[in-house]
């Protein structure tokens, strides 16, 4: 069998159409589209206006078991599944992903969006600027700091400590303040000691980065790619924007970015941002890519708009199908609880993505480390590794189910993976709960490798369901926590570091218990442990601290170890890309 050229060789043997004919075909109006070169468009929120009385299409959320080092491809399924609905089975098709983030797409795949015959082009595009979302993020972020930092300069040209320390304290000071200066600094609830003169101000603001690391996330970690995610209009943003916590005074009182003058100018900055990127699979279905919060720190889905948009052009008849990162613990948990939660959808159907050899890993294979030869277990059957794994896919099929819709499992097969193995998985998960469980090979051959799957989805979404919400959102902060640490993680117990009850204190006084959880833990095991894999049992769930995102509107509690933001590879596979020279 001949070896199936790289992904970057793939993309560049099809031939984009025009993002005008692309959109014409999806029912956009020409003053609706904004061009970005020949391929690329953003929608304008005035599509989702004039669609508002249209049905929705079908919605479909793609989830998967927790990821592995040998990837089990829920971006490629979610883009295969989009084109066998569209360009094999005629129905009206939508795909919706996250922007990749710069960081962690070069750090571990080297720039694509899916991969092998189910892709989006052009993959330099997508890969990289897109139509600088990500840049807007960025500035606004920018933004934030430099308004923090000039005030605290502006009263203190010698700090002891570092600019982007924890806390900025300001050396005694001897400045005088405006009258309006100081009502600015009174609305911030920013003191002046006794034993200074009235005109003496002494303060300092905190700015919300992490201790640890003492960097401030620019794009992809912070609340404001967050918050991009979940708006429902640009009116919306803009008040998520001002309700951004940046900073606090010393009284310890929160300071948002209205306090500080500057929520208008965030909005304006991010005003372009919130507008879906309209791109195409190589089968030339319509794909949005919108936003990148991660699945760790943030809610991890692409944007609330993209999907709300997406199902108004399909019309009754169409499908969505859109991505919740991660395992089904964590991303998906997260689609459900937060992103439908702000957005009223209901999706129709789960489509949950498994691979042989993760399901190897999680029946207690050996590790996978770069740069080290594969372990045989990968490469050929072994019917008892997989079955043990099989007990993870069992745990996420009862995660998925928790949420009352079809569960369709789609194998997403590699090319060593055996008969006896793709049978023995499509057993096993149809014993736990699916529906259906159909081997796929969208990788290799596009969309006609997923027709069985559409049609699987196609029936599961004629079932009639009912969605429900894992947690009340009045229920106490902890006990939101103990709800999916038990029911998702399988946590024996949680506990709360005198840290975060703390928090849990401090939230409930300031009438912040109502707010959804985004639990901030490690994608790689359905633990807080990275190294745990398969279904681990009988541990108690730390939760060091908790934070509050007003803009975004969730509290993420801090589970072990899990860094904000979190780390980056150390070596990162742009060393080895050149798009320059290899695009045409
Ligand atoms: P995820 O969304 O789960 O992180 P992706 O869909 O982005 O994963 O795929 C990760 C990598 O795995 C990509 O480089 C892709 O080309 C590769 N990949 C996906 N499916 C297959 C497959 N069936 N066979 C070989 N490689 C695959
Ligand atoms: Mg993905």
């Amino acid at each position: 069998q001949k070896p199936q050229p790289s992904d970057t060789a793939i993309a560049h043997s099809f031939t984009p159409k025009t993002i005008g004919r692309l959109a014409r075909e999806v029912g956009l109006f020409s003053e609706e589209v904004e061009h970005y070169g020949t391929t690329r468009a953003k929608v304008r929120l005035e599509a989702l206006n004039r669609l508002k009385t249209q049905p929705d299409g079908k919605y479909l959320v793609v989830t998967g078991i927790t990821p592995t080092p040998l990837g089990e491809g829920t971006t490629t399924t979610t883009l295969g599944l989009a084109q066998a609905l569209g360009a094999h089975l005629h129905v009206n098709s939508f795909a919706c992903v996250r922007q990749p983030s710069q960081g962690s797409n070069f750090g571990v795949k080297g720039g694509a969006v899916g991969g092998g015959y189910s892709q989006v082009i052009p993959m330099e595009e997508v890969s990289l600027h897109l139509t600088s979302d990500t840049q807007a993020v960025m500035a606004a972020s920018s933004l934030v700091v430099d308004t923090i930092n000039a005030r605290v300069l502006s009263e203190s040209t010698q700090s002891d400590k570092a600019l982007f320390d924890w806390l900025v304290p300001l050396r005694d000071g001897h400045r005088k303040f405006s009258l309006s200066q100081l009502n600015r600094l009174k609305r911030l609830g920013i003191e002046k000691p006794e034993t200074q003169k009235p005109e003496e101000i002494y303060r300092f603001i905190r700015l919300d980065i992490d201790p640890e690391t003492k960097t401030l996330s620019g794009s992809v970690a912070s609340e404001m790619m967050a918050v991009l995610a979940l708006s429902t209009s640009l009116g919306d943003m803009t008040r998520r924007l001002a309700r951004m916590v940046v900073a606090y005074s010393r009284k310890g009182k929160p300071v948002t970015t209205e306090d500080l003058g500057i929520s208008g100018v965030l909005a304006t900055l991010m005003r372009d941002a919130v507008k879906p990127s309209l791109m195409q699979t190589m089968e030339g279905t319509p794909v949005f890519v919108h936003t990148c919060p991660l699945s760790d720190i943030a809610q991890g889905n692409s944007s609330i708009l993209a999907d709300q948009i997406a199902l108004k052009l399909v019309g009754p008849e169409g499908f969505v199908v859109t991505e919740a990162e991660g395992g089904a613990e964590l991303g998906m948990e997260k689609f459900f609880d937060i992103k439908c939660r702000s957005s009223g959808l209901h999706p129709d159907v789960v489509v949950m993505v498994a691979t042989v050899h993760g399901l190897k890993i999680h029946g207690g294979g050996p590790a996978v480390t770069a740069g080290s030869a594969m372990p045989k277990e990968y490469s050929a059957e072994n019917l008892t590794l997989l079955e043990n794994g099989c007990s993870h896919l069992k745990r996420q099929l009862e995660n998925a189910r928790a949420f009352g819709l079809p569960v369709i499992v789609a194998i997403n097969t590699f090319s060593t993976d055996t008969d006896a193995e793709l049978g023995l998985v499509c057993e096993q998960a149809k014993l736990a709960g699916a529906l259906e469980a159909v081997p796929c090979s969208h990788w290799a051959e596009g969309g006609a490798g997923a027709v069985a799957l559409g049609q699987a989805v196609q029936r599961a979404a004629e079932i009639p369901h009912q969605m429900n919400f894992l947690y009340d959102l009045e229920m106490p902060i902890d006990d939101k926590i103990r709800a999916i640490a038990k029911s998702m993680y399988g946590a024996g117990d949680v506990e709360l570091l005198p840290q975060a009850q703390q928090k849990v204190a401090l939230f409930s006084k300031q009438g912040l218990g109502n707010l959804p959880i985004c639990m901030a833990k490690t994608h790689l095991s359905l633990s807080h442990d990275p190294e745990r894999k398969g279904v681990p049992t009988g541990f108690t769930l730390p939760i060091r601290d908790i934070h509050a995102n007003l803009g975004a509107g969730f509290l993420y509690p801090l589970v072990g170890t899990t860094s904000v933001p979190p780390q980056s590879p150390a070596f990162s596979c742009f060393h080895d890309n050149d798009f320059s020279t290899e695009s045409k």
